[in-house]
């Protein structure tokens, strides 16, 4: 394919944009190369600037997992900003859109909408700290909170050390209050825990990680911090930016069963638009401003048009929730299908999957934790892997450490015609 185009724009962006993207991961740092410059996509295509047409696994980085320009969705936003984009007022949509959330999330009685990710996470910890009292939080090495200080923890310190951060920026203070632990280790959660009784406010994770590649919670991972934070009156706070609205209609939390006691969103509840969210009880809600102590705000939260889009999105969730099953069932074929043909090709492998998300890792071992991930990015494979789907076609994020977003839009034939490349693919490897 030729990405001509796309090189001169990169060329012209990165004059005036640090490393010309407006996201780090979208740089194509991980595996070379440079980014292609999209310039539309329709269901499970994107278009880019040279004319390419290429099947997408990213899909917007999880939220549109009906495809894209979604007509329902791409209708809703257009009628609301007829009427305006931004009022600062209270509207009734959110109420509308808070109302679906609450019938579709198990667990919780309260939801407040921020415009990102990053906010929902940054502000179920600072709520979990106003409400506990406590200062200290628990993270997990390869997990992903967005880009707020305290989440910007290397990973790799002593499990029973402070963190220490990895981003310049990011003062000792800071990363002091994070410990780190490591994901499906329920005895290093034990012993943090223990060594600093009565000083966590809350543990946070990923329920099922995307973000070092897709790893599902070992069986009873999940039931054994709940119970600890039963036990020590600890919060849970599960980060379903990545898997609420597409592990099921009640996310985890639903699918896999068990509780957690702050819940934060993004992606799927925005439909494509800047959108993040955290809910929890009402115990715990009426924590937050105006009613409660804890400070928590924004100009444009509750936007009209993300709220339009979020709600039309979670309206054809809610009324078709075959859509679960059915992208569940398209991520297996293609989960047997790569299996098939990288088993044919003799390259040392595994695939993670859980519900719409999957990843494909290189090497010998399982990949159950940041370590082992790390591993298995390390054999390079990804890399050559990465391009050479690329150049016929198949859009998959560019890093080992991401997972794969199935969408409805991708049908049978998608998946067939990306299995046929993988094969191909595999025999370079
Ligand atoms: N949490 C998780 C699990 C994520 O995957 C991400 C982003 N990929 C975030 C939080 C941050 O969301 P945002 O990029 O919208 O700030």
């Amino acid at each position: 394919m030729i990405y001509k185009r796309s090189s001169q724009l990169f060329s012209e962006a990165k004059k005036v944009i640090p490393g010309g993207v407006n996201s780090p991961v979208r740089a194509f740092k991980a595996v070379g190369g440079e980014p292609v410059f999209i310039e539309r996509a329709k269901g499970a295509y994107l278009y880019d600037e040279d004319g390419n047409k290429l099947i997408d696994y990213i899909n917007s980085w999880g939220p549109l997992i009906l495809g894209h320009a979604h007509k329902p969705v791409l209708d809703a936003v257009i009628e609301k900003a007829k009427k305006g984009t931004s009022f600062g007022t209270p509207t009734e949509l959110e109420t509308k859109i808070a109302e679906l959330a609450v019938k579709m999330v198990p667990n919780i009685d309260k939801i407040r909408m921020v415009n990102s990710g990053t906010e929902a996470c940054m502000s179920a910890v600072r709520l979990a700290r106003g409400f506990t009292g406590k200062e200290k939080i628990i993270k997990f090495a390869g997990c992903y909170h967005g880009h707020s200080d305290s989440f910007l923890i290397q990973a790799g310190s002593g499990a029973m050390t402070f963190g220490t951060p990895n981003s310049p920026g990011v003062t000792q203070g800071t990363a002091k209050d994070t410990l780190l632990a490591k994901y499906n280790d329920l005895e290093n959660v034990k012993e943090l825990v223990e060594a600093n009784k009565d000083e966590i406010a809350c543990i946070i994770l990923e329920p099922v990680a995307g973000n070092m590649g897709c790893i599902p919670p070992v069986k009873g991972f999940l039931e054994g911090l709940r119970k600890i934070c039963d036990e020590t009156g600890i919060l849970l706070v599960f980060d379903e930016v990545m898997t609420g609205f597409r592990q099921a209609a009640g996310g985890v939390q639903e699918r896999l069963g068990v509780n957690a006691d702050i819940v934060c969103f993004g992606k799927v509840i925005g439909g494509g638009l800047p959108v993040g969210a955290f809910a929890a009880r009402n115990e715990i809600m009426n924590h937050l401003a105006p009613d409660g102590p804890v400070y928590q705000a924004g100009t444009l939260s509750g936007n009209p048009l993300a709220m339009a889009a979020g709600f039309a999105m979670l309206t054809e969730l809610h009324d078709n929730l075959e859509i679960f099953e059915s992208i569940d069932k398209k991520t297996e074929y293609l989960h047997k299908g790569m299996d098939k043909v990288l088993n044919e090709a003799g390259v040392s492998f595994s695939i993670n999957r859980i519900g719409s998300m999957i990843s494909v890792h290189f090497g010998k071992e399982p990949v159950t934790d940041f370590q082992s991930s790390v591993r298995s990015a390390s054999t390079g494979k990804f890399n050559k892997f990465f391009h050479g789907l690329l150049e016929n076609g198949i859009y998959i994020a560019p890093s080992a450490f991401e997972t794969w977003f199935i969408s409805e839009a991708l049908s049978y034939d998608d998946l067939d015609k990306t299995i046929e490349e993988v094969g191909k693919v595999a025999e370079t490897l």
